[in-house]
């Protein structure tokens, strides 16, 4: 199956752990969204403050470069902004007042399709992608009901259901995008994050495997894998 029902999105809110998360996870699907006029918002949900192996590197220093990187790589793809909540690098939480952050943005934003990470891919180390994931989801149904999180429909921002949702590295996929014409793309924003990057002839030719192993079953020279899920 091709990417569902929205194969052309107006408005796309990816929600990612990371600096580097939404390239990595979905690049090529935004760039041809991008391509396709789709206005993507990005909200990174951790600073990315403890991403190197740099024993001189401070965490301020780092959180400043991926920003910088972050919006770089946002930039090659195509999407319209990026928001940064500067939650600690590996302490987020899916807590309420994170949740109600993010329900704000969905609110704000009216999106057709969620992204956002698998929170229930197993044997998944890292706890900002489970939990990130986790408050993602939890924000998205907040976000369709006014009585959920009141503050916000007293501030004048109304329910919004998210007909779409895209879980990126999923535990299952259900649903494969075609990034034949934007795995280039991918692989240049991927690039940007040059604090996260190295032997980058390597990564290009994993990054073409893995997507040439996601496409093979179903006809598709190169693709990114989701599993989606439809809300009503
Ligand atoms: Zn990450």
């Amino acid at each position: 199956m091709e990417i569902g029902k929205i194969d052309s999105p107006k408005t796309v809110l990816v929600v990612a752990a990371h600096p580097d998360d939404p390239e990595f996870g979905c690049g090529g699907t935004l760039a041809r969204w991008a391509d396709q006029g789709c206005r993507i918002h990005y909200l990174i949900c951790t600073a990315g403050d403890k991403g190197s192996k740099d024993l001189e590197m401070t965490s301020e220093r780092l959180a400043a470069l991926r920003e910088g990187e972050q919006r770089e790589a946002a930039r090659r793809i195509g999407a319209a902004d990026v928001v940064f909540m500067r939650e600690p690098d590996g302490e987020f939480e899916p807590s309420l007042r994170n949740r109600e952050r993010i329900a704000r943005h969905i609110r704000e934003l009216t999106p057709d399709v969620l992204v956002t990470h698998d929170p229930w891919r197993r044997y998944q180390l890292h706890p900002d992608h489970r939990n990130v994931g986790m408050c993602a989801l939890d924000a998205m149904v907040a976000a369709r009901d006014h009585l959920y999180i009141p503050q916000l429909f007293r501030e004048g921002l109304m329910p919004h259901a998210v007909p779409e949702i895209l879980l990126y590295g999923p535990d299952t996929a259900n649903c494969w995008a075609d990034i034949s014409g934007s795995v280039d793309r991918k692989l240049d924003a991927i690039r940007a994050h040059v604090s996260q990057v190295t032997r980058i002839q390597e990564l290009d030719d994993r990054i073409r495997e893995r997507a040439r192993q996601a496409g093979k079953a179903h006809g598709l020279p190169l693709a990114e894998e989701f599993y989606r899920i439809e809300q009503r």
